[in-house]
């Protein structure tokens, strides 16, 4: 089937041959994640800087209508089954639950999940769960108040965590928390977190600090910082340690967001830290599972036989995603498409294409499609060998 010609993308693939297999083929691509908002209620440390974030101009966001076009084009022609809906924070985009229902409607979409801070939950969790929605992610990054402010910076944990309670009362189960672990600012709260994953039937997902947004260009050595050795690490960074004031992005700009060099934990030493507070974490088999994600996945083994159908086996599990210790860039799966309809083949750095132009320019509903299907194609084409470890983007705008 012949391709209309599109303008895109803005950096150009190395020949498709490369591609036919692998993750840089569309075939592999299972996930798309969708930002429908760069704003946020909270202003996590590392993610936003406290003040002067430039937002995006309102006409540049795509409107309910687009993203569901595009959603159809990535079901009708790459078979993409699984929507991820974020931010930002998506719960602040005015008719969220509108826009849930609009994609929960359509033909094809077999996972529909939201990944949110919890602010806004506890009311939307019922509306959200009524109009389709299959899964909810919330975001807990310590379970002292004080400490929770001090990380959000405007957040409140008993109304996130009464909105995670709210999930489980209106029937969402696959609960997921993710907590990005930073040295020094929640390392001592591990062995809670995986703690909450006994009772309750919830997986608790530890997640790597990871410098995007100029923070990274701060980062003085990757190596230093306990993170697998690799070329693409040496001849991207080189003795990098300072910033250029030009090199600085946009206004308000994500140094703000650095949390130091030494913030990261490898997942490693998080493990070794749970295990010896808790004792032995015993992989989980998902192979029998349908999308199987980057996480890699434990129980908590409390003495208790390997049987998960065991009663006294832990109700939940946890999961460790390692972007920075561990990449698994071979074997990712999702493409991510912000806001404003830039489609980004890496969540660090990577090529884009933009699909609003695309959305908006055709008219014809079929040529349309095609148009939206091969720009995904093409981003896809784009993706790195191994991601950077300079993210260009803030992670608001991206989604995570
Ligand atoms: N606002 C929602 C939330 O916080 O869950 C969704 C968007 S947020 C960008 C998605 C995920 O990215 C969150 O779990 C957040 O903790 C994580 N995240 C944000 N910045 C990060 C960073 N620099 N390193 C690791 N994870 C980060
Ligand atoms: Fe907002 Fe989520 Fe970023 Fe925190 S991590 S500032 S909640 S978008």
């Amino acid at each position: 089937m012949e391709l209309p010609i599109v303008d895109q993308p803005v950096q150009a693939a190395p020949p498709a041959t490369h591609f036919d297999t692998g993750p840089r083929s569309i075939a592999a691509v299972k996930v798309l994640r969708i930002s429908v908002t760069d704003r946020c209620n909270f202003r996590c440390v590392y993610c936003m800087p406290e003040e002067g974030v430039r937002w995006l101009p309102k006409d540049h966001l795509l409107s309910f209508e687009e993203i569901a076009t595009i959603v159809k084009a990535a079901i009708e022609i790459h078979g993409i089954r699984r929507f991820k809906i974020t931010g930002g924070e998506p719960t602040v985009r005015h008719g969220i639950v509108d826009l849930v229902r609009m994609l929960a409607k359509i033909d094809g979409v077999e996972d529909l999940s939201l990944t949110t801070n919890g602010m806004l939950l506890e009311d939307l969790a019922q509306p959200l769960r009524e109009s389709g929605l299959h899964r909810v992610t919330v975001s807990v990054d310590s379970l002292k108040p004080d400490r929770f402010r001090a990380i959000t910076r405007t957040g409140d944990l008993a109304t996130v965590l009464r909105g995670l309670d709210r999930c489980e009362d209106v029937g969402f189960d696959s609960l997921k928390i993710n907590c990005v672990t930073m040295r020094g600012t929640n390392d001592d709260e591990l062995a809670e977190f995986a703690r909450l994953s006994i009772d309750r039937k919830l997986t608790v997902r530890f997640i790597e600090y990871m410098p995007l947004g100029d923070a990274a260009l701060l980062h003085p050595d990757p190596k230093a910082s306990g993170l697998t050795s690799t070329s693409s690490i040496e001849s991207q960074s080189p003795g990098l340690n300072r910033v250029a004031s030009d090199e600085l992005g946009p206004v308000g700009g994500c140094g703000a967001q650095d949390r130091g060099a030494d913030s990261l934990i490898p997942e490693a030493e998080v493990r070794q830290r749970i295990e010896s507070e808790l004792g032995p974490l015993i992989p989980v088999d998902r192979s029998s599972e349908a999308g199987v994600g980057p996480a890699q996945v434990y129980r908590l083994l409390l003495g208790h036989p390997r049987d998960p159908r065991d009663p006294r086996s832990p109700r939940g599990r946890i999961g460790f995603i390692s972007a920075m210790s561990t990449p698994f860039c071979s074997t990712c799966n999702r493409l991510r498409l912000t806001a404003d309809g830039v489609l980004r083949s890496c969540l660090f750095e990577g090529g884009e294409v933009d699909v609003r132009s695309v959305v908006r320019s055709i008219d014809d509903p079929a040529r349309r499609h095609q148009a939206i299907a091969h720009a995904m194609s093409e981003c896809v084409r784009l993706k790195p060998d191994v991601h950077s470890y300079r993210g260009n983007e803030q992670m608001s705008r991206i989604g995570g």
